[in-house]
């Protein structure tokens, strides 16, 4: 088995730090991958993890994924992620459990900023907040609220740069759009897309999420076996990572991959490679996602409503610059935007913060 010191060197991390807290039993892990263009600002994620290995695992694949994720923005912020160890399935939070949690987050001095993830609420984060101000995302004690409608709009965003690099026009009048996830992201970029005069089919596992998506939006339903080889213009993932693999991509039926959720990709530099053989646009996850990011990492460094989107309009500018690059150096999409990446990296965080008037705190 891989030692941890060989895991963390073979991704780069600067800094994995394990806690427990006695009184509550909370068990966590923060994991800072880089810190090489600011601190480092990402959710925290409530999961039962079978073993500790693979909380490991998670919570270092996730805090490497931030850093490509900022860096793609063009944040000056760092790259990190931290989870906590659920003792068993649905393991209800609480107050002492979150604020435990919260003074963990405050040990990092700010070089951690956490917010939302998978079981984490609006609420928990306020929680966190009563013991840090590094927390973003909570709507009392903390701010910056909920980011999915923002991570949303850059998604959409990232589909209108991906059908004008197809000679198309950024418009949705005509557009077929499938989306796997109809929870807090895939509902909000249904809401764009069908306002925009989009069609949009939809699946997912709860059937009380997929009602409210048909309510508020009237999209089509596909059982949830059917909506990755539905035929449609975009296919876009916004429930869970690894869902195209070498295997199913082949059963594709559509022409652009835009997705919500992160690393969709099973391989990414082995399925972007199929993806493009096959001719389907794919704009890497962590381009189009950022929205949310964006959002929150933007009110944390004390960006302005307007620099605020501005920025998240440049998910549209960014995604095209990588599907030119990609196509002049016939490369995948997903290298070009690894490329943009470590271009970022090299350069340092002093271009970035030249680029918009973004106070440090
Ligand atoms: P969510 O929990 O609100 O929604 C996820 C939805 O996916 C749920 O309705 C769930 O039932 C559904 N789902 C799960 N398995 C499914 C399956 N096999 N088939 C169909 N549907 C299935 O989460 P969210 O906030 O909407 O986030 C969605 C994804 O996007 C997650 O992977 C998340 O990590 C990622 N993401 C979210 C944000 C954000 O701002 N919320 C930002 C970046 C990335």
């Amino acid at each position: 088995m891989t030692s941890v010191f060989e895991q963390i060197i073979e991704r780069g991390h600067e800094r994995i730090c394990f806690h427990h807290d006695r009184k509550t039993g909370l068990r966590a892990i923060i994991a800072i991958h880089s810190t090489r263009l600011g601190n480092a600002l990402g959710g925290t994620r409530r999961w039962y993890y079978p073993t500790e290995a693979d909380a490991l695992f998670d919570v270092l694949r996730l805090s490497e994924g931030m850093t490509f994720k900022a860096a793609a923005a063009g944040l000056p912020m760092g790259g990190a992620k931290s989870v906590v160890l659920l003792p068993e399935s649905g393991f209800r939070s609480t107050e002492a459990e979150a604020r435990a949690m919260g003074r963990f987050v405050d040990t990092f001095s700010g070089a951690y900023i956490a917010a939302e993830d998978v079981g984490v609420d609006t609420q928990y984060v306020d929680w966190m907040a009563m013991e840090t101000k590094h927390v973003m995302g909570g709507l009392k004690v903390s701010h910056g609220g909920d980011p999915s409608p923002f991570t949303a709009q850059g998604v959409v965003n990232a589909m209108k740069a991906a059908l004008i690099h197809r000679g198309r026009t950024a418009d949705f009048k005509g557009v077929t759009v499938a989306i796997q996830g109809a929870g807090n992201v895939g509902r909000n970029v249904a809401r764009i897309l069908t306002a925009g005069g989009a069609t949009v089919i939809m699946a997912d596992i709860n059937q009380a999420n997929l009602d409210l998506a048909v309510k508020q939006s009237n999209v089509q339903v596909v059982p949830t076996d059917k909506i990755l080889s539905t035929q449609c213009d975009i296919l876009s993932p916004c429930a869970l990572g690894g869902v195209i693999t070498s295997v199913n991509a082949r059963n594709l039926h559509c022409k652009f991959l835009i997705p919500g959720a992160n690393n969709v990709l099973m391989d990414p530099d082995e399925d972007a490679a199929t993806l493009r053989g096959m001719g389907i646009t794919y704009v890497p996850d962590f381009v189009a996602n950022a929205g949310g990011l964006i959002h929150l990492a933007g009110l944390y460094l004390g960006m302005t409503e307007p620099q605020l989107a501005r920025k998240l309009a440049e998910i549209e500018t960014t995604s095209l610059e990588i599907l030119r690059d990609a196509d002049a150096n016939s490369s995948t999409t997903y290298a070009a935007a690894v490329r943009l990446v470590h271009k970022r990296l090299e350069e340092g965080p002093q271009k970035l913060k030249s680029a918009d008037t973004v106070h440090s705190r």
